[in-house]
């Protein structure tokens, strides 16, 4: 037990019975679920509004007059008012649906990467991407022969600022930046990079996929061009994400893909575009994905987005300092602003020996490089363990883990 006593904005325990998933054991043990930054669990409504669509509204949109596609069509459009509102979108025509951050990072390298992005242009990433927020940029640059930056990190994992001005110039055409780093939980200061960023001259895209399930991420206030995230780390289905744009930047983009609902007229010899969002929306998409991602932006607004990020907060003092007892265990990432992720190593223990030893237990932890290498290698280690938090767990569950890490050292010294 940690002496830390938290402040506690909701019932956590009657949240918790809204998540069919938590109330199952692994192993003869009660599950702990610590892996939310690979993928956030799903509450009761979320399933319920996906069974419904297939149950009873199941139609494809946007083409049919009948019952079941106007009623489909609605639920589906509904959501893009929802996550207009939740990430206060100027319009909602600038919410475009994808199938998840990476989906929505590749759609602007490959349609305003391709227009705009020529040789000797730059653009700017950080050490803490995720590969998402990386490969689809070398990919880029390696097809228009323009060149990658990367802003470096100290060894706390926060961005090195004055580095960063100094890689800005009036050839960086993007920077392109995690909210929050999967790896470590650094939180950015995306207000000002982005301000730095256009200050030069150069647009900015922010991976969100950390940020939006837990802060208030108004798109507005940050002033990015493009900002993307997943579904199904916000509580909703996989399959399904958003990539946000301003007006302008996506009304000149070309078309991603091309296919049925992105077009106005085809003939063999012309084809004219949609408007927005449906330009970038090629194709049969998750209509039932979209109708679960809206039940999801619903059910975080009853919970409330400001007292999810208080309280897994207070889940990070009291994990940080419960895990820190632990002899010869060192987190890693320890940044200013930290999200609710504890990753870390244990001297001469393999992460994934930890983590087959706490699943025996009942935890689930993630290990490995968690899709971001070389953010293990400017630490020069092959993998973490990371325990990483949603608003559902407790006290309770970060004790059991300091359990099960005991048990480690027992059994592995
Ligand atoms: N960026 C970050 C920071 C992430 O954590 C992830 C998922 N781990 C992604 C991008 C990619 O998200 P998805 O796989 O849902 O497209």
């Amino acid at each position: 037990m940690s002496a830390i006593s938290l402040q506690i904005p909701f019932d956590v325990a009657k949240l918790r019975e809204d998540f069919p998933v938590l109330k199952q054991t692994i192993h003869g043990k009660p599950l702990v679920y610590l892996d939310n930054a690979a993928t956030a669990q799903k509450p009761q409504s979320v399933i319920d509004a996906i069974v419904k669509f297939y149950a009873v509204d199941c139609a494809n949109i946007h083409r049919g007059v009948h019952e079941l596609s106007q009623r489909s069509t609605k639920t589906y459009e509904l959501t893009r008012a929802k996550v207009k509102k939740f990430l206060n979108a100027l319009h909602q025509h600038e919410i475009i649906f994808v199938r998840g951050t990476t989906e929505g990072i590749n759609l602007v390298t490959q349609t305003w990467g391709r227009k705009n992005v020529k040789a000797g242009d730059e653009i700017v990433i950080a050490g803490l991407e995720h590969h998402s927020n990386i490969v689809p940029w070398q990919m880029l640059c390696e097809e228009t022969g323009a060149h990658l930056r990367v802003i470096p990190i100290d060894d706390r994992g926060d961005l090195i600022l004055d580095e960063y001005a100094k890689l800005l110039n009036p050839r960086t055409r993007m920077v392109a930046i995690g909210h929050v780093s999967n790896a470590l939980g650094t939180i950015n200061p995306v207000r000002k990079i982005v301000e730095m960023a256009h200050g030069a001259g150069a647009l900015t895209l922010v991976d969100g996929a950390q940020a939006v399930p837990h802060m208030k991420v108004d798109v507005q206030a940050l002033d990015a061009d493009f900002y993307a995230f997943s579904g199904h780390k916000l509580f909703g289905p996989t399959g399904i994400g958003v990539l946000y744009g301003k007006t302008d930047l996506l009304n000149a983009m070309p078309p991603y893909q091309g296919g049925g609902d992105m077009i106005r007229t085809v003939t063999f010899e012309k084809t004219t575009y949609n408007d927005l969002p449906y330009k970038f929306e090629a194709g049969t998409p998750d209509i039932a994905g979209g109708i679960g991602l809206g039940a999801a932006v619903d059910y975080v607004n009853h919970v409330g987005i400001d007292k999810i990020a208080a309280y897994e907060h207070e889940l990070l003092l009291y994990g940080t300092e419960a895990v820190s007892r632990i002899p010869g265990l060192r987190i890693v990432g320890t940044a200013r602003e930290k999200a609710a992720v504890i990753s870390f190593v244990m001297e001469g223990i393999h992460p994934h020996d930890i983590g087959t030893v706490l699943d025996r237990m009942g935890i689930a932890v993630r290990t490995g490089h968690h899709c971001a290498q070389p953010v293990m290698d400017r630490y020069r280690i092959p993998a973490t363990t990371r325990a990483s938090f949603a608003f559902y767990n407790t006290t309770a569950e970060i004790d059991s883990l300091v359990a099960g890490l005991d048990k480690v050292k027992e059994i592995f010294s």
